[in-house]
């Protein structure tokens, strides 16, 4: 399974089969990656940028950026 969650500036896709639990990703930035909510990712919860950056800190690649990021 795969999803997308996108807004101008930044597309998330996220394939929870690949996570690992690290937890780097809530840790970084909770005001988007929140697993106690549904949905756990709040695209608007940050800037493009700040997301961006997260994203690249994910170990397993459950987190990805979209191909225009
Ligand atoms: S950073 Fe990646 S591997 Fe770690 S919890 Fe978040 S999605 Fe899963």
């Amino acid at each position: 399974m795969k999803k997308t969650y996108s807004k101008e500036g930044v597309k998330v896709i996220w394939e929870p089969d690949k996570c690992i639990h690290s937890t780097i990703c809530f840790h970084g930035l909770p005001e988007v990656f929140n697993p106690s909510k549904r949905p756990w990712i709040n695209i608007e919860g940050a800037r493009a940028e700040a997301i961006r950056e997260q994203v690249k800190n994910c170990p397993s690649g459950a987190l990805m950026l979209g191909d225009d990021d």
